[in-house]
């Protein structure tokens, strides 16, 4: 099968022909149709973070496609023929204080799809049939990939904000977790600031329900949003520690900043005194759980979330890295379309859509 796998951290990613992986026990091989690259694997294929993976390694955990077989054991109620995504959390031990208190996200033994094992930038998959996540019928796996980890993470987000209908909520970082962020800010009721250095994603943040947009290249946002009355809630997918300290400093007295990006550069300054006077809370949010992955198709299919994507082939992978880095992607998110959909046609290259 065709992959794009990372062999080295200082060289691009190379396109080679692999073995089909087996499904073992309580495994099921799923044949990817769509991938999304999402920033992760850009730090992934780079080994920018503390923990790094191992290459040789497939990247992606935004996989959508079709059961194709069932490993031995418990398949957990998956069938052939069914349609899944593969988030990142691949697999949790199910046992421990984490996995039982609803905190799959913060199992010790967790082992993440596209990073500690092989992802969705291939034509085949094999996931833990326990951790797939059933796409329901009417959400089209193009746009099924994108909500399996920047939709998923960014709910998760909001919903432990304390977001809701009388707050304002700034997210920084416009970008493929953002403009879905903003999404579901709005459905809490808050009113949401959308903070980017690419006036393109402020458009799309505009379109997709942000009231007001800021550039910090132009302005200082934690000036601005304060002029707004500070934010109530602060969301940072940016990719820039710089973004993370302006996001503090945009809080309102007793105001929450949710950290959600994971930049190279692995370290903000926080002032305390302004912390403590002004009742601040700083936290982490990692990726969400199956059930939240359910929960944020069922929004989608309910015609809550618009997702914006370009397609994009495989073979593209290391000019689509440069299109992210470089601020010029066509959409918030570039998908992998893995096999070409009929009729001919529907598989235009890196044309904006919106779903
Ligand atoms: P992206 O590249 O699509 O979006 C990042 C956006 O940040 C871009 O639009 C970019 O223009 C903007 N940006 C860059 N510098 C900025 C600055 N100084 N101020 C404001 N905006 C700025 O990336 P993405 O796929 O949305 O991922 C974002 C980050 O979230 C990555 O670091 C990724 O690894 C991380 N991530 C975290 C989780 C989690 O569970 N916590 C899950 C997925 C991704
Ligand atoms: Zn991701
Ligand atoms: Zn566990």
């Amino acid at each position: 099968m065709k992959a794009a796998v990372v062999r080295s951290f200082d060289r691009p990613l190379e396109i080679d022909e692999v073995p089909v992986p087996e499904p073992g026990v309580e495994q099921v091989l799923v044949k990817i149709e769509t991938c999304g690259l999402c920033h992760t694997d850009i730090h992934a294929a780079r080994g920018e973070w503390p923990i790094k993976p191992s290459p040789p390694f497939i990247p992606g955990h935004e996989g959508v496609g079709i059961v194709e077989r069932l490993g031995s054991g418990n398949s957990h109620g998956l069938e052939v023929g069914m349609r899944v995504a593969l988030p990142w959390l691949g697999y949790a031990c199910g046992d421990c204080r984490y996995c039982n208190t609803g905190w799959e996200t913060l199992c010790l033994s967790q082992q993440d799809m596209g990073y500690s094992i092989n992802g969705g930038f291939a034509e085949y998959t094999v996931g833990y049939a326990r951790h797939v996540v059933r796409v329901p019928d009417g959400v089209d796996p193009v746009v099924a990939s994108p909500l399996t980890c920047a939709g998923v993470t960014t709910y998760k987000a909001v919903k432990i904000s304390g977001a809701d209908s009388s707050r304002l909520v700034a997210v920084f970082g416009a970008g493929g977790l953002g403009h879905l962020a903003i999404q579901y800010a709005r459905i809490t009721g808050a009113s949401v600031v959308a903070v980017d250095i690419n006036d393109e994603r402020l458009a799309t943040a505009r379109t997709v329900g942000a009231e007001y947009t800021v550039n910090p290249t132009q302005e200082d946002p934690a000036a601005a949003i304060q002029r707004l009355g500070g934010a109530d809630v602060a969301i940072s997918t940016a990719v820039s520690p710089r973004a993370f300290e302006q996001a503090i400093a945009s809080l309102a007295r007793g105001g929450t900043l949710v950290c959600v990006g994971l930049p190279a550069e692995n370290t903000m300054q926080v002032p305390i005194f302004e912390t403590v006077l002004q009742g601040l809370t700083i936290r982490g949010s990692i990726v969400g759980t199956r059930h939240d992955l359910e929960e944020v198709f069922e929004l989608h299919r309910r015609g809550l979330t618009t997702v914006e994507y370009a397609e994009i082939e495989l073979d593209d992978v290391n000019a689509a890295i440069e299109q992210v880095l470089d601020g010029s992607a066509p959409a918030p998110r570039l998908v992998f379309r893995m096999q070409p959909v009929s009729p001919a046609g529907h598989n235009a290259k890196a044309v904006p859509v919106h779903a």
